[in-house]
């Protein structure tokens, strides 16, 4: 016999079905047992009744979260009983057979609910039992959605998706870099990519024209609110774009992948207003306003973009000037010597065409129009700080790149915890990472971060020097 899924049932009806799963509830009503059996659809109710004694006394010993095989025939349920909120429930299976497939052991924790009310890190610890209720469920299930709304999108509008490497080399995008040490070149390290900044734009330079990814970022900041050390990006980026053309682009996205994700939902403003960096400040005191009418609406969705950014702030600890985005973005400045005089009059002036998208509060994208005057670029790098010789050591590949015809390009990167979170009605983007680490950057699952052996720092040419405690 073939199985069928849960939310099925009612297809079958008047025939004899197998199902596969985990019980969800079981209920004892005297004569009759009820359980919920739970798969990968949803649930279907099964009953046990009192006439074959020897599979009642079996269907007696079934606990929640066993894995079980259930054979039966499909009824409808009696007038009074149908639960019109999940698929099945018009009708229930009445068993004939059932096979104990695995038992458990007591879970940690109430799998029942909604799980915010249990701690985090027991959660954490055993995910793979957290992700069993159906909120978690639902959150993974949607992002999966999401993903793949991204991917026809963007397929559909002649972007192509590119994978770019995860070991790689320092990419300034103003955080620590993740190392990655080298065993066969003694000394040498890779860094994980803080973003695929430099490898898109140089998709750019070898002719894609329009590329996206999604991809994971990697930026060892300090633990400190709502972050996690490896991050998903949407990332995008186009040859001979306006800066409107890019900001069009995401503004469809988004009011599309609401309509079609998230038909409940309503966005407060369309087009999604547009607002310079200091009118924001002013207005708002924030460069991601929360522009909501009713904060207590769940389905209210304002977007808005911030455009016109200072391209260079003062970065008081470092005693220099770095860039407001990150050093590839274009500054309102028409060659590198009108920068140089620019910057010398007043760094804090210059504009920058960058600009950001926020939602609720959160921003929830970034990206620039970028340099592609090498010597521009070169000035700009200098300015924030670098010797020229440092310029050529970390950022001569892309110097040379752009100097074999380089077309005039922009992007942007979207963060979908954070975008998907807020679709989802969650608190945090934990809620929406299947694998998430806690808030002090720990996987309480796998016990990461942990030691290595002795032979493997060996081989990496690697000694710890450890703090006495
Ligand atoms: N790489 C940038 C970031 O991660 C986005 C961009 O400029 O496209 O914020």
């Amino acid at each position: 016999m073939e199985r069928i899924l849960a939310k099925d049932i009612g297809q079958h009806e008047g025939r004899e079905v197998e199902l596969k799963g985990w019980v969800d509830v079981r209920r004892d009503h005297g004569k009759l047992i009820f359980i919920d059996l739970r798969d990968r659809s949803g649930i279907a109710q099964v009953v046990f009744l009192p006439n074959d004694k020897e599979l009642r006394s079996l269907a007696d010993t079934i606990r929640p979260e066993w894995v079980v095989s259930v054979r039966g025939t499909v009824g409808r349920r009696p007038e009074g009983m149908i639960n019109e909120k999940i698929p099945s429930g018009a009708h229930e299976v009445a068993a004939v057979g059932l096979e104990i497939i695995t038992q458990t052991k007591t879970p940690p924790f109430d799998l029942q609910g909604d799980g915010h009310d249990i701690g985090e890190e027991v959660r954490m610890k055993y995910r793979y039992l957290d992700l069993r209720r159906s909120r978690m469920q639902g959150n993974v299930r949607m992002r999966a959605k999401i993903n793949q709304y991204i991917r026809n999108f963007f397929s559909s509008r002649d972007f192509v998706e590119v994978e770019t490497p995860y070991i790689s080399k320092s990419t300034p995008e103003g955080a620590r870099d993740y190392l990655v040490p080298s065993r066969v070149y003694e000394g040498k390290f890779y860094a994980l990519p803080q973003s695929p900044q430099q490898y898109k734009q140089l998709l750019m330079v070898a002719g894609f024209e329009r590329y996206f990814q999604i991809v994971r970022c990697f930026r060892d900041e300090d633990t400190r609110g709502d972050r996690q050390p490896e991050f998903t990006q949407l990332d995008v980026e186009m040859s001979f774009p306006t800066q409107d053309e890019i900001l069009g682009l995401i503004e469809e996205l988004y009011i599309g992948m609401v309509k079609d994700l998230y038909p409940e939902k309503h966005i407060t403003q369309t087009p999604f207003p547009r607002i310079p960096y200091k009118e924001a400040m002013e207005k708002y005191n924030s460069d991601k306003p929360d522009l909501r009418k009713d904060k207590d609406d769940p389905n209210e969705l304002a977007f808005a973009f911030i455009v016109d950014f200072p391209a260079f702030e003062w970065k008081e600890t470092e005693k220099r000037w770095d860039a407001v985005h990150h050093p590839f973005t274009q500054p309102a400045v028409s060659s590198a010597a009108d920068f140089k005089e620019k910057f010398e009059k007043d760094p804090g002036a210059i504009l920058a065409k960058q600009y950001d998208l926020a939602l609720n509060g959160y921003e929830i994208a970034g990206g620039s129009i970028r340099i592609h005057d090498p010597e521009l670029l070169a000035a700009v790098f200098e300015a924030m700080g670098n010797k020229p010789e440092d310029v050529r050591a970390k950022f001569g590949h892309m110097l040379e790149a752009f100097s074999y015809g380089v077309p005039p390009h922009g992007g942007i990167a979207s963060g979908l915890d954070r975008a998907v979170a807020i679709l989802q009605n969650e608190p945090n983007i934990r809620e929406v990472i299947a694998f998430a680490k806690t808030g002090d950057g720990r996987d309480l699952m796998m016990d990461s971060p942990s030691d290595v052996a002795d032979e493997q720092l060996k081989e990496l040419h690697i000694k710890i020097d450890k703090k006495e405690k």
